[in-house]
């Protein structure tokens, strides 16, 4: 039986043996597993030692001071958090957010919600490269703007937005400049004072770290006030209550000072390997690239096989763990609402996939990936 080949590293990451050994010796009786927050013995100090040990790791990747970052269940709950919080926190700066159509869910649905609550979202359409632009967002501006949420890398085309550009035309607005960095740990710059980044959403485990854990960077000078959105004991200084998960915690901090060390070297080898793919594939005709490749990282590579059905390629594939869209979308047949945000026809659309790729991918993957396309092409189209 051939193994399966997995190359869907941008839904997550297996969480890298490191980081596991790490985790390991926070969990039993043996280990430290003891309540951080219990200040009246020394297991419960050695937890929390741990814990702002594992904050300045994070903090350090993105250059920030520890007590800017706030541990949070994923980075789903860190955009909830940025923009609720934030919203619901400066309502004398104003009621109206600027997003993108073409932003996870975790920010689209939030948006949404604070629609319903009364706030005002003006949603832009990003261009065919999946970029907004500084000329659009200067656009969208309003004197009432008191939020701008952009995300760093694009989950499914693996396309960077200019954010030092978009964070100075933010700022010249009055608003705040919140960023989804999910995708961008490890891959790219993610220096919150050189970028001008205000808040910012991180996740573990798409950066080889465990499931469940995340953080939001909250800037404290000047001084971004947010509300919290679980309360409780008043953990994290009040901006979210709950246990800190010591051993998820010590494991994305692990996680983030791997990638610190090693995320340029892993997106160099990454960019050999996605280019190896586009070259096997180069001659077979109707492949059309949405992953505009001269502003993406090299590890996500959408692609759109005219046609051919996304599904049943994805069943022709089965040796090959892949992605049509976003993993959170894989039950519908819709078309990913990302390609239809940058334009992308329907019929193309359906028959797209996300290539993504990691840090233990190698090149017999590729050629495995590339074999099994070449196989089950001709017999697909119609
Ligand atoms: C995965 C992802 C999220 C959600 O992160 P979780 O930690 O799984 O909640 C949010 N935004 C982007 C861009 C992602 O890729």
């Amino acid at each position: 039986m051939s193994a399966l080949v997995y190359l869907d590293y941008a839904a997550t990451t297996p969480v890298d043996p490191r980081v596991a050994e790490v985790m390991q010796r926070f969990l039993t009786l043996d280990g430290t597993y003891a309540n951080p927050a219990s200040r009246s013995h020394m297991l419960g100090w050695q937890a929390e030692q741990a814990v702002e040990s594992a904050r300045r790791q994070v903090a350090d990747l993105i250059a920030a001071d520890p007590r800017e970052i706030v541990w949070t269940s994923g980075a789903t709950e860190a955009d909830n958090l940025a923009l609720i919080g934030f919203m619901r926190a400066n309502r004398e700066r104003g009621r109206h957010l600027v997003t993108s159509v073409i932003e996870h869910k975790a920010v689209v649905d939030t948006a949404a919600a604070l629609e319903r609550e009364g706030f005002e979202v003006t949603w832009l359409t990003p261009g065919a490269d999946g970029r907004v632009t500084p000329a659009q967002l200067r656009e969208a501006m309003r004197p009432d703007t008191a939020l701008v949420s952009l995300m760093a890398v694009n989950n499914e085309l693996g396309c960077v937005h200019d954010l030092a550009a978009l964070a100075e035309v933010a700022h010249a607005g009055g608003a705040a400049f919140h960023v989804d960095a999910a995708q961008g740990v490890g891959r790219i710059d993610l220096d919150v004072g050189r970028l001008g980044i205000d808040l910012m959403s991180l996740s573990g485990h798409k950066a080889y770290g465990p499931k469940g854990i995340g953080a939001l960077y909250v800037r404290r000078s000047p001084d971004i006030r947010i509300e919290p959105l679980i309360h409780g004991g008043g953990h994290e200084r009040g901006m979210r209550s709950g246990t800190l998960a010591t051993h998820q915690i010590v494991g994305m901090g692990e996680a983030f000072s791997l990638a610190g060390a090693e995320g340029k070297e892993d997106q160099a080898r990454i960019l050999a390997l996605r280019n190896r793919l586009l070259d096997g594939l180069s001659d077979l005709d109707g492949i059309h690239r949405n992953t505009a490749i001269e502003v993406a990282v090299p590890n996500i590579l959408n692609l759109a096989f005219e046609g051919v059905d996304g599904e049943s390629l994805l069943m022709a594939l089965r040796s090959i763990a892949l992605s049509t869209g976003s993993a959170c979308n894989s039950a519908s047949v819709e078309p990913s609402y990302v390609l239809k945000g940058i334009g992308v026809p329907r019929s193309l659309a359906l028959a797209s996939l996300r290539f993504s790729f990691g840090r233990f991918t190698t090149a017999a993957d590729i050629d495995a990936a590339l074999e099994a396309i070449q196989h089950a092409l001709p017999g697909l189209r119609h």
